[in-house]
């Protein structure tokens, strides 16, 4: 860390003798994980020029800020994450840039704090999971298409319209999503995956939530908690657990060995997007194909 804050003076003082640094007069933006770089794409357009920082199968509680995103990031006019401690490693750089005065929003303060779940886990004291939730995605699209507006106001009519289009569709979505909810018996609306990520789309979409690792990937799961879970499963009779893109499949897998050695088979339904968006260029690489396609794979996983 002492290194890329070393580097971080020299760019910031490198980049105080530059002019605000525009291409084509289009705003710079800076996004830290794919969902966040697919909302303000849609937003954005063809106006602004956005760098993501995380690809696909990348796990934000673990992500570290390498030299080159430091120069990104110092380089931004605007920086868009998602915050509540989900990009756990990079809270200091992130401070480090608000406290230069860039622009640098987290959009989930966007968000009314007496609304989300409680976790001791992060020191933010909130699950930060929240784009689980069409309805808080839908206030990220607003908060992204305010601060275009504010920082590029000849295009704020398009932003607005870009705006209305998308939220437009993610209300379709969730339409989608409950009708298809509903194929699925309520007593079967039990999920069990990798890492608590689902809390905030069980709340929503009615189902019980239990991850094997805690909140955050940083802590491991433990052989009581695999022994624990799996009674659970046996005593609940779940058909199916759940693999995550930007989890190790390993603790997946005892738990399923462990389900095995009680003398009972419990499947792996498939691998669900949870902290990171799929391949880019495919349909599970936007924020709505991957919400389709998780949906979809749990509730055919389950039946
Ligand atoms: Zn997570």
């Amino acid at each position: 860390m002492k290194k890329i804050i070393f580097f971080l003076a020299i760019t910031l003082i490198f980049t105080a003798c530059k002019d605000e640094s525009k291409d084509n007069g289009k705003l710079n933006i800076v996004t830290t994980t794919t969902m966040i770089t697919d909302l303000v794409q849609n937003i954005g357009g063809d106006m602004v020029n956005v760098q993501g920082l995380m690809g696909s199968g990348v796990d934000p509680h673990l992500y570290k800020a390498s030299e080159g995103d430091v120069s990104k990031l110092v380089n931004a006019d605007i920086i868009f994450y998602s915050g509540l401690h989900l990009e756990g490693k990079l809270v200091e750089v992130l401070e480090k840039m608000k406290s230069t005065n860039k622009t640098t929003i987290a959009l989930s303060d966007a968000l009314d704090k007496k609304t989300l779940i409680g976790s001791e886990y992060f020191a933010s004291n909130y699950d930060p999971h929240v784009w689980f939730d069409i309805n808080y995605f839908q206030q990220f699209a607003i908060k992204v298409a305010s601060v275009l507006s504010e920082k590029d106001p000849k295009n704020a009519l398009k932003y607005e319209t870009n705006k209305n289009a998308y939220i437009i569709k993610l209300e379709a979505l969730q339409d989608k999503v409950k009708q298809t909810i509903t194929t699925l018996p309520k007593e079967k609306r039990i999920l069990v995956t990798a890492h608590d990520a689902f809390n905030y789309f069980g709340k929503a979409y009615g189902f019980e939530v239990v991850g094997l690792q805690g909140i955050s990937t940083a802590t491991e799961a433990g052989v009581q908690d695999v022994q624990k879970l799996a009674t659970f499963i046996i005593e609940k009779n779940i058909k199916a657990i759940f693999i995550e893109s930007s989890v190790p499949k390993r603790t997946i897998e005892a738990l399923q060995a462990s389900v095995k050695s009680k003398g009972h088979d419990v499947k792996i339904g498939g691998t669900l997007y949870s902290d990171a968006l799929g391949n880019a260029g495919t349909a599970e690489g936007t924020y709505i194909g991957m919400f389709e396609y998780n949906v979809n794979t749990i509730v055919n996983a389950l039946k």
